[in-house]
């Protein structure tokens, strides 16, 4: 059957004829509802909307977005998860740096070096960044992300919409997102224009930086959403020239709040000194039996830490990944606008997201140049929306739920 011939599985009875179109993806990493007020010159994509987030980081919420699927289901959240088995988690063969003094492990230099090494002996194709994590944790840590996200078949076991698509026999171009960003904006443009793909899938990092860095408002912020929105209409226009009909949908994975309070953990680790912990930026996750996390969370009650304690019951609530506690069994998510600093990912900054998924900045923000449809409000919703534009049948979402189609 061709591709003009589908018709989406959709409520209506007498489905009007469907002609799929073709899909331009434009990501853009902390893309949150008031960021993208920041895109004022943008033109073309005047239905906007707010996304429901996900609980954890980047490396969660862009698999949510990619599957379709919560957290719960693809199994990622943050970066760094506790191994299945101690001492063989892909981080292990890293404890030797534990033999060197601090200052040394702690450089940059040497935690890149080790990256590489790890990426090439372990053969992984994801993120792999080492931070700040103490070389003593890297006998019992994992780094979920182990592939390319945009090339893997799967992630955590559930296909992509980019993999559905290929499998489609449609022809699919997703940016390598290892280039530096301008580069990746002029090879997606270029292939654009030469390849004219049913699906591309653009990907932009610099916002999220300038964010990280300087702040909501910061001059940096506002020139990287300016360039970014000339980015985006070259590659609008790239995808246009490939003829038929084009639907553009710009999308976050979160927001960005400011900072307004450091706290150090310093001393309250050296509390729960022997307590399985891990200090992501917004986030103390905590491994060990009921009276060992207990204890943990009245500490942090006693330090006055501004936040939320989540157990095993809110985690599941909020539909994170919990069989295997691979992000701990509980954690304490720090409350908007504050930061662990330094933790084990990183020091002090002026922009961090990351918080409960009821805090603003854990709203993506969506813009389309189709009508948003109005029952769609989370992250989850973006993969079945994306192949019920292309036409792929029998797509729905993991609840159940029939795809949208387009009006
Ligand atoms: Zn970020």
């Amino acid at each position: 059957m061709s591709r003009e011939e589908m018709t989406p599985g959709g409520d209506s009875a007498g489905a009007r004829h469907f002609r799929p179109r073709r899909v331009l993806v434009v990501f853009v990493d902390a893309l949150g509802p008031s960021q993208l007020e920041t895109f004022e010159g943008l033109r073309g994509l005047p239905h906007r909307g707010r996304l429901r987030g996900i609980l954890g980081y980047s490396c969660g919420a862009l698999p949510t977005i990619l599957t379709g699927a919560p957290p719960e289901r693809h199994g990622r959240m943050c970066l760094f998860a506790h191994a299945e088995r101690e001492d063989e988690g892909v981080l292990s063969p890293l404890r030797w740096l534990g033999l060197l003094p601090r200052q040394v492990h702690e450089r940059g230099m040497l935690r890149r070096a080790a990256a590489r090494v790890l990426k090439r002996t372990e053969g992984l194709t994801g993120y792999v960044d080492l931070y700040r994590v103490p070389p003593e944790l890297f006998r019992w840590l994992d780094l979920p992300e182990r592939e390319d996200l945009f090339n893997a078949e799967r992630i955590g076991g559930v296909e992509t919409f980019l993999t559905k698509a290929r499998r489609a026999g449609l022809r699919v171009f997703a940016a390598p997102w290892q280039m530096p960003e301008e580069e990746r904006w002029a090879h997606t443009c270029a292939v654009l224009r030469a390849s004219k793909p049913d699906l591309a899938f653009a990907y932009a990092t610099a916002l999220d930086g300038a964010l990280h860095r300087t702040g909501n408002g910061s001059q940096d912020a506002l020139a990287t959403a300016r360039r970014l929105t000339e980015r985006i209409e070259q590659t609008v226009d790239a995808m246009r020239a490939g003829g038929g009909d084009v639907t553009t949908v710009m999308v976050g994975d979160h927001g960005m709040a400011d900072i307004h309070e450091v706290v150090d953990p310093k001393r309250m680790l050296g509390e729960l000194l022997g307590t399985r912990l891990f200090v992501d930026s917004t986030m103390l996750r905590v491994w060990g039996d009921e009276r060992t996390r207990e204890k943990a969370r009245e500490r942090m009650v006693a330090h006055g830490l501004p936040g939320r304690w989540l157990d095993t019951e809110a985690l599941v609530e909020r539909q994170a990944p919990v069989r295997g506690a691979p992000y701990g069994q509980a954690l304490f998510v720090l409350r908007e606008g504050a930061l662990f600093a330094p933790s084990f990912v990183g020091g002090n900054v002026r922009g961090m997201h990351g918080y409960d998924v009821d805090s603003p900045s854990a709203y993506a923000a969506i813009a389309s140049d189709a009508p948003l449809p109005r029952d769609r409000g989370a992250l989850m919703d973006v993969a079945g929306w994306v192949c019920a534009m292309l036409g792929l049948e029998g797509e729905t979402n993991p609840d159940g739920r029939p795809p949208w189609a387009a009006a």
